[in-house]
């Protein structure tokens, strides 16, 4: 399934929703820039050909900025999707950046060491002439790591001969990095969860997360953390349930020595069970179309808060509308990350380095405040937050498109 027909369906509902015209339409709906690649990568047993891809969607606002992943299931449709949904999500926590994506059709898991580096190396190799730090500045994403982003930084500043620690964020704080960066997305989740939730006691509360990789685990880590009881937690492999909350920080430790879930002492449960559980919160923290259709019929949940992209299918969230359940949605939940990743490229520029205090604090603020524009955007409408989010942010791109002269002032 082409994951950018969801993009056309929900940009048809916003269409109808707040009166974008064709040309507003037009300029929503085309990829400013779609790079296409083939390239070699030296594996530990001869040379094998990879195919990936980088769309720089729309650099109204900014430079475009965007993760980079490496998975089998790339493939156009979901890079220029999560391309759109980056462009989006920069306008609703107002940064001064476009929207890219990346990817690379690979199966990494079974990759030793070397031939990850290898590959990363030549992804930059094959891209590095359209990206930069004020052009476009990719990130990590699913199956791509801040070691993975230091081999590419280095591939770069090696080709222009200079250091420019800008070109990349989710970097190792040795290079360059920013604190808190590595838990950011999941940390300005758990804030805007927690300001949604105001006056409810975390510990009434109960979670399901699907997904436990970057996202994942530091959701669950943190809402454990904070007290809210976390029930259910997954893997590709495997879920894991207790009505009584799970020890996430034995969790953690056995994912840590183990790569997996498996063999953990709980309850199994399969993903589609999950997604179903009767709780108070679902987090979708794994993939794109996991809640379908079938999926909102039969959801028990009272709140999800969507940290992975597209975890919601455009038809489920009709019906997750008509059964008033609300949705925190991605290009809102999950913009922790990009924010981030946008304090680190500006101390990356003025080499001038914060403390994790200061950047929990600046986080903190702009989560809040997202929430509350969305929200009101979201009534005035008489919408849902997924809506009320779509609209705030193509409300900023347009308005940047019309200040440069690439739309007719109404
Ligand atoms: P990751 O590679 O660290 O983890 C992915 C997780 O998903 C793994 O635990 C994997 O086992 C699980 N998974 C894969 N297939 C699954 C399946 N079929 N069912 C259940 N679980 C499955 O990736 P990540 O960085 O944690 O990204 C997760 C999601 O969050 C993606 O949608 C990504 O685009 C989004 N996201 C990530 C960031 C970030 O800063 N890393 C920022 C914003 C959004």
């Amino acid at each position: 399934m082409d994951v950018f027909e969801n993009v056309k369906k929900q940009l048809d509902r916003i269409k109808k929703i707040a009166s974008l015209n064709d040309n507003e339409m037009q300029i929503l709906l085309s990829p400013k820039r779609i790079i296409q690649v083939n390239f070699p990568v030296k594996m530990d047993k001869g040379i094998k050909r990879f195919h990936g891809y980088r769309v720089q969607y729309n650099d109204a606002r900014g430079p475009v900025k965007g993760g980079i992943r490496f998975s089998q299931n790339v493939d156009l449709g979901e890079v220029k999707s999560l391309a759109f949904w980056m462009a989006l999500k920069c306008a609703v926590v107002d940064i001064p950046y476009g929207g890219a994506k990346g990817g690379v059709e690979v199966d990494v898991h079974d990759f030793s060491e070397r031939e990850l580096e290898n590959l990363s190396r030549a992804y930059i190799r094959a891209i590095y002439d359209v990206i930069g730090p004020t052009k476009d500045i990719p990130a990590p994403d699913m199956y791509t790591t801040p070691r993975i982003m230091a081999w590419m930084l280095d591939e770069y500043e090696k080709i222009k001969g200079e250091h420019l620690p800008g070109v990349i964020t989710g970097k190792p704080i040795e290079i360059g990095g920013s604190a808190g960066r590595e838990y950011s997305t999941s940390q300005g989740g758990a804030v805007i969860l927690k300001e949604y939730l105001k006056g409810k006691n975390p510990e009434d509360l109960t979670v399901a997360v699907q997904g436990f990789g970057n996202v994942g685990s530091f959701i669950a880590k943190i809402l454990h953390q904070w007290r809210y009881n976390v029930v259910a937690v997954s893997d590709s492999r495997i879920g894991l349930y207790d009505k009584n909350g799970l020890n996430v920080d034995a969790i953690l430790k056995h994912k840590e020595k183990t790569g997996s879930l498996l063999g953990f002492k709980a309850k199994e449960i399969t993903n589609s069970e999950l997604l179903e559980l009767d709780v108070d919160v679902l987090v979708p923290a794994a993939l794109e179309n996991q809640i379908t259709k079938d999926v909102a019929d039969n959801l028990k949940a009272k709140l999800i808060l969507e940290l992975a992209n597209g975890p919601t299918t455009p038809e489920a969230d009709v019906v997750l509308e008509k059964r008033k359940i609300p949705v925190i949605p991605d290009i809102l939940a999950n913009a922790g990350g990009v924010t981030v990743s946008y304090f680190e490229w500006v101390q990356n520029q003025y080499g001038y380095y914060w403390t994790e205090e200061e950047v929990l604090d600046k986080l903190g603020r702009i989560m809040v405040k997202s929430l509350n524009d969305v929200r009101k955007v979201a009534q005035e409408y008489n919408t849902t937050l997924r809506n009320g989010a779509f609209i705030l942010a193509i409300k900023r791109i347009l308005a940047a498109e019309q200040l440069r002269g690439n739309l007719e002032l109404l």
